[in-house]
């Protein structure tokens, strides 16, 4: 439920309102939009009476949502939301931000090269596995707290932020003490005490669209990242299951049209594992940009033969560099920037 205050209405009012609404057992998140104030009510598991509240001074009016999520609904939050990710990079704004990185840290010296490299040409980001959730138990895992240590490294010399992901509640504060961004993987996307948790934390949670989500389940995941009291949350779209047998997921641009229509929260698209391929991932980096995607998380190798996790999908420094060059192109035709 959301209530509008009139345009007018005072703090006082606005506080009256809020003490109702504790009230009723829910719990009010006053939002002051340009205009006027919005209070946007969670906690309620069934139809709420408003007329109590109806009747208060400065309600303009009462909107009953009827999609499932609330916090995270464009109706609670009219603007787009700007995810501060710190050293002044803005999530959601004007700058499209490119993440780019290994799938996985194998180990200083191939993180360094690939962070040069990838610094240079206007990455923001860099990304890297130290857990990694695979589908074989015998595949490689990741370093853990070593490659964390690495990401750490990366981060104090080449000025780049850090996006790693977490695969459970027992690592989630460790990786939260080394990274600027959580990465919460499409296999976790319904894992709610995981989500639950890194709602708990202070830093800017990323979550992957699980392969078979709906967009409403996509967005209830960041809801509950939301109502833990977390508002900084990033959307990733990186491909879902489809009957296409000529690509690994099918990279759903459309989600990205719908994302920005109903939710104020910004998302990114992922052609590395949105496709599987590497010879698709720079025109669908040109794509998502072109769609409205905030940026790009893609997956970059040195030496992509020798890759311990996601070779086929990894694109060279070379690509990376004719990536830089075509979006920064777009951008500029879409009045859009890019480092
Ligand atoms: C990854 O980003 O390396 C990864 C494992 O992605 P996803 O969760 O989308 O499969
Ligand atoms: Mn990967």
């Amino acid at each position: 439920m959301l209530i509008l205050m009139n345009a007018d209405a005072t703090p006082a009012m606005i506080k009256r309102v809020c003490e109702e609404v504790v009230d009723l057992g829910l719990t009010p998140h006053p939002i002051k939009g340009l205009q006027r104030t919005v209070i946007n009510v969670t906690g309620n598991k069934y139809q709420v009476n408003a007329d109590r509240i109806l009747t208060l001074d400065g309600v303009h009016d009462i909107v009953i949502i009827t999609k499932p999520y609330k916090l995270v609904s464009r109706e609670s939050h009219p603007e787009d939301s700007h995810i501060d990710i710190g050293a002044g990079v803005i999530i959601g704004g004007p700058e499209f931000v490119v993440m780019a990185g290994p799938c996985s840290v194998e180990s200083r010296e191939q993180c360094f090269k690939i962070a040069e490299y990838v610094a240079k040409k206007g990455a923001r980001v860099f990304r890297g596995g130290a857990f990694k959730p695979r589908t074989s138990p015998y595949s490689f895992q990741g370093l853990g707290e070593e490659g964390l240590k690495i990401l750490a490294e990366v981060r104090e010399k080449f000025g780049l932020l850090i996006v790693t992901e977490a695969v459970d509640t027992e690592t989630l504060d460790m990786v939260g003490d080394y990274t600027d961004i959580i990465q919460i993987g499409a296999r976790n996307m319904q894992n709610y005490s995981l989500l639950r948790k890194a709602g708990r934390t202070n830093k800017p949670i990323l979550i992957k669209r699980g392969m078979s989500a709906s967009l409403d389940e996509f967005l209830m995941a960041a809801e509950y990242v939301m109502v833990e009291g977390n508002p900084r949350v990033i959307l990733c779209e990186r491909g879902v299951r489809t009957f296409s047998n000529h690509n690994r997921n099918v990279l759903d641009l459309s989600a990205v049209t719908y994302v920005k229509k109903f939710s104020h929260l910004p998302i990114i698209a992922d052609p590395s594992h949105g496709s599987g391929q590497k010879y698709k991932v720079v025109p669908l980096s040109r794509a998502s940009l072109a769609a409205g995607a905030d940026g790009l998380l893609v997956e970059v190798h040195h030496e992509p033969e020798k890759a311990l996790s996601d070779g086929p999908q990894a694109i060279t420094l070379t690509d990376f560099e004719n990536l830089m060059s075509d979006v920064k192109k777009i951008a500029v035709a879409i009045g859009r920037t890019c480092k």
